[in-house]
């Protein structure tokens, strides 16, 4: 294992400062694990590009990462900006469509069908994330006229929330449904599915998917607004992973929210050992510098302290100055944080003693793995599996060691990729003891003579039937 790769797992989203292929290859050495791409900004053929990139550096380097597509959902969006609009505060601008900009004004373009009348004098109009802050002040043949309330630079594609007027019924749009087809066609590792409402949106992409066959995206439900909030436990319970969409979050509730909701999905989903991703601002002041802030930091720490599998970054590697220095930044934050969480009395601590007196055997396994992995002569944790469930169990605990789980299923894979300290390698036959699991192993160079492994085992074929662990040296 190369040991300076951290557990958290670090995703990127690639933009135009990081769609080179040189920088994806340095992302890829400097682990990264996974890399979004957001659909919202560029289309599919640019994806197709990236995603093609994105696999061809891997296995060049040797770097597994993991491709995420992030579907629009139902998102209000400005237009094309020929370049970016500068603003200062109280300065009026015009929201009008793309083919209607009057000369000599501040024009904010869009192609929405009746947004005018989705707003009355004295709404507010946030854009992007609410960075920039407008009050409607009149609407006019169209176009709605508004005072500037922060000063900012207002780019392409931003979106656009109106508080007072949102309503978003299904989270799945036309749109999204062709980009799905095209997660399927290009057989990506997991799709985000945006404004998640309720339980139902997640079943809806998944009946989207073909039926049968064995290989499905990981479902990440992106929780980005107060209905998700409330539907959390369903949503959970269908979705692969979910995502803390701090962005739209941050608008659709309070802000002071946000801190005390972090750590209760996150709380959730760790006792369901279900992946979880925690988005947006994270390293933010790096867009521009090549330092973070100290809150910056605190932040990440904070993210993987509370049990977050992954940390994600969103326009400081799509548009930032230093992607490549992001990532790094991420990985020495993450791996000083990783070792917070081997010490009693951390939360981490919390879900161990919750699951020790589970008397679910894949608990008492789980469980009984982790008390091996407690002992420093022990390399490696492995565990075959055709669901997954054992090695996330593993995961959630917490260990110092790497999960190295063999599947010889690409969905489980798939799902896994987004699990703290689990390697998922895939297998066409999972092997079937514990000589073939080590020749399995050396072939890898995850492991060879001398090493100490903790082996979970179950009935060969018969899934969810792990039962017992074995601790073997490798000779
Ligand atoms: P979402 O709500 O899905 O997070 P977003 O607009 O916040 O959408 P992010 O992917 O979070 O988008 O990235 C933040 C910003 O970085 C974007 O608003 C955009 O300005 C920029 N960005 C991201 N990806 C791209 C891209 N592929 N091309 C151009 N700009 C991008
Ligand atoms: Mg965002
Ligand atoms: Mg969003």
């Amino acid at each position: 294992m190369n040991a300076a790769l951290p557990k958290t797992k670090l995703i990127a989203t690639i933009g135009p400062a990081s769609a080179g292929r040189g920088i994806i290859r340095r992302l890829l050495t400097s682990g990264v694990a996974a890399f979004r791409l957001n659909l919202s900004h560029g289309d599919l053929v640019q994806a197709a590009a990236t995603i093609a990139a994105i696999r061809e550096l891997s296995s060049q380097t040797g770097r597994q990462a993991a491709v995420l597509l992030d579907l629009p959902g139902p998102k209000m969006r400005l237009g094309v900006l020929a370049e970016p609009v500068a603003v200062s505060r109280h300065q009026e601008v015009i929201f009008c469509a793309d083919d209607d900009q009057p000369a000599g004004a501040v024009c904010l373009p869009h192609d929405i069908e009746g947004l005018a009348k989705k707003v009355r004098p004295g709404d507010l109009i946030y854009i992007g994330d609410g960075m920039l802050q407008f009050r409607v002040k009149a609407r006019h043949r169209g176009r709605i006229h508004a005072e500037a309330l922060l000063a900012g630079v207002v780019r392409s594609h931003k979106g656009i929330n109106i508080p007072t007027s949102d309503v978003k019924e299904s989270s799945l749009t036309d749109y999204d449904r062709r980009c799905l087809a095209f997660a399927v066609e290009q057989r990506v590792d997991a799709v985000c599915i945006s404004f998640v409402g309720r339980a139902r949106d997640i079943t809806a992409a998944r009946e989207l998917l073909p039926a049968g066959g064995t290989w499905h995206p990981c479902l990440v439900a992106k929780i980005e607004r107060r209905q998700a909030v409330e539907a959390i436990d369903a949503i959970l319970a269908e979705a692969d992973a979910v995502m803390v969409a701090r962005g739209d979050l941050g608008i659709e509730l309070p802000l002071e929210e946000i801190p005390v909701l972090q750590k209760e999905i996150i709380a959730k989903a760790n006792m369901l050992a279900k992946p979880v991703i925690v988005a947006t601002q994270m390293l933010l002041s790096m867009v521009e510098n090549t330092r973070p802030t100290r809150a910056e930091v605190t932040d990440v720490a904070n993210a993987i302290l509370d049990g977050a599998d992954a940390v994600m970054f969103s326009e400081e590697t799509a548009v930032g100055v230093a992607p490549v220095e992001v990532v790094r930044t991420a990985r020495r934050i993450a791996r000083r944080t990783e070792r917070e969480l081997l010490r009693p009395g951390c939360r981490a601590e919390q879900i161990r003693t919750n699951v020790r007196v589970s008397d679910q055997i894949e608990d008492m396994i789980s469980s009984a793995t982790h008390d091996v992995l407690a002992n420093r002569s022990v390399a490696l944790a492995v565990t075959p599996t055709s669901t997954g469930t054992t090695a996330r169990r593993i995961s959630r605990l917490r260990p110092r060691q790497w999960v190295v789980a063999i599947t010889d299923n690409p969905t489980v894979r798939n799902i896994l990729a987004l699990s703290f300290g689990v390697l998922p390698l895939l297998a066409e036959r999972i092997p079937p003891d514990r000589r073939a699991i080590a020749a399995f192993l050396r072939e890898r160079g995850l492991a060879g003579r001398g090493d100490r492994l903790v082996v979970t085992n179950g009935e060969p074929g018969i899934p969810g039937s792990t039962n017992s662990l074995h601790v073997i040296d490798l000779s």
